[in-house]
């Protein structure tokens, strides 16, 4: 057997153990060196995907990333891309049907306007319309010149106040001012609601300009009015007229004193009176005395005006409101006094009796006197059932009769049932 020395011994064990510790070494830093190199590459990718995010953030949209592996990575990579094509996509479309209705609103001839709701003077947005309608020559002009000016009108504040009340108001009539200080008749639709992006509540308002319709409500209003202010005149001249007319046919055109057929109705309707109240009813009829020698020896024209003249004497006597004068045909008259006994109906009588002699109208032929005079028969009576008027201007016209065969120049008194 031979002998190693201890020394060598120990020597190849120490060498041994230094290899083995080396190659640990060695493994533990290949190791770590390939697990930076992993991890490296895994936070590339992933550093990568967060600097794409960061574009689509600020709204670049050509970004996408490279799919380099299958592993979750490469599937995050794809699930991203996909999603940013999508993103694309809506936003695309988005932006068309913003393009749309912006492209409406501006184009639209209706008025179109935004503004914050709590502030009166501010308005954020206007389309060209609006503009054009209110006078000013852009709209930029509009959205300086503040609201205020042409919404300083106290109806315009109300109806700010009413739709920040109750949430909107639909088609609105309102007269606001233009930029010239001329006024333009308003339509105002508007809605207000909350935008959370800002905090504040916006009115959105359509705006349509109705002037023209206005002018003409108000001049057809004008056109009602003057004609009903015509109608009315036109209608009053008619009323005058028809009185005018009335008072023509109980009129007598020659004397001026009620005619035949109001002495008939007004007889009728005081006998009835009469009747109910059982009061006396009192008629005188009067005959100008030998009125035709009148005629012929001073011409008819001479003889109407001495009718005229005896009627006056009639009127002047029978000047009670509820007495009637009337004539009754040709040269005679009718007095008919309600409530007028036969010594009341006789004074009256002679009255006129005397008064027409006291005219002094000369009438050269009439036998004794010379002068115009007259005949008078009255009747007195208290309506009854069996009793007519007619029997009373029969019973007057007797009277009349004898007074004529009397000698004429006198009043007779019929005897009747007072
Ligand atoms: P007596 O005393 O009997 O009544 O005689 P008299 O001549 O008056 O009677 P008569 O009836 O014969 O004549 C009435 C005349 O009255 C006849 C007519 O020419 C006249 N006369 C009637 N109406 C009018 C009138 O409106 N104007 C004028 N001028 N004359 C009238
Ligand atoms: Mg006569
Ligand atoms: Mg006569």
């Amino acid at each position: 057997m031979v002998e190693q020395p201890l020394n060598e011994a120990l020597e190849y064990v120490n060498h041994v153990k230094r290899t083995g510790i080396v190659m640990s070494m060695l493994a533990a830093l290949v190791a770590s060196l390939l697990s930076i190199i992993i991890a490296g590459m895994m936070t590339k990718r992933i550093t990568n995907i967060a600097a794409i995010t960061d574009h689509l953030a600020t709204g670049n949209m050509n970004a996408s990333l490279k799919v380099t592996s299958n592993d979750e990575i490469g599937q995050l990579a794809l699930a991203f891309n996909k999603m940013v094509v999508q993103l694309k996509a809506s936003r695309t479309e988005l932006r068309d049907s913003e393009e749309k209705y912006r492209s409406l609103v501006e184009n639209s001839n209706v008025g179109v306007y935004r503004k914050t709701g709590n502030d009166n003077s501010f308005i954020e947005y206007a389309n060209p319309a609006l503009a054009k309608m209110f006078g000013f020559p852009s709209v930029e002009e509009l959205l300086q010149a503040s609201a205020i000016q042409f919404s300083d009108q106290e109806s315009f504040k109300l109806l700010i106040e009413e739709i920040d009340q109750q949430g909107a108001v639909k088609e609105r009539e309102i007269r606001l001012k233009k930029k010239d200080g001329t006024s333009v008749w308003c339509s105002v639709t508007s809605i207000k609601h909350f935008d959370e992006k800002r905090q504040v509540f916006l009115i959105d308002s359509v705006v349509k300009d109705i002037t023209e319709r206005k002018i003409a409500e108000e001049a057809l209003r004008q056109v009602h009015a003057d004609l009903e202010i015509k109608v009315n005149e036109r209608t009053q001249e008619l009323r005058v007229l028809n009185e005018k007319l009335y008072r023509l046919s109980l009129e007598d055109g020659l004397t001026g004193i009620a005619n035949r057929r109001c002495f008939d109705e007004f007889l009728q309707r005081e006998w009835q009176r009469a009747r109910r109240e059982q009061l006396p009813l009192a008629l005188i009829m009067l005959d100008v005395d030998l009125f035709k020698h009148y005629n012929d020896t001073y011409g008819h024209v001479s003889g109407d005006e001495c009718l005229k003249r005896v009627a006056g004497v009639i009127k002047e006597v029978a000047k009670r409101a509820t007495d009637l004068a009337a004539r009754y045909g040709g040269e005679e008259f009718a007095i008919v006094l309600p409530n007028t006994d036969q010594a009341n109906a006789v004074k009256l009588g002679n009255e006129i009796l005397v008064g027409v002699r006291e005219l002094g109208i000369r009438n050269a032929t009439a036998v004794s006197s010379q002068i115009v005079t007259i005949s008078l028969g009255i009747a007195v009576i208290i309506p009854s059932d069996i009793t007519t008027p007619e029997s009373l201007i029969i019973a007057a016209d007797q009277a009349l009769y004898q007074a004529k065969n009397a000698g004429r120049n006198q009043l007779q008194v019929a005897s009747t049932n007072t």
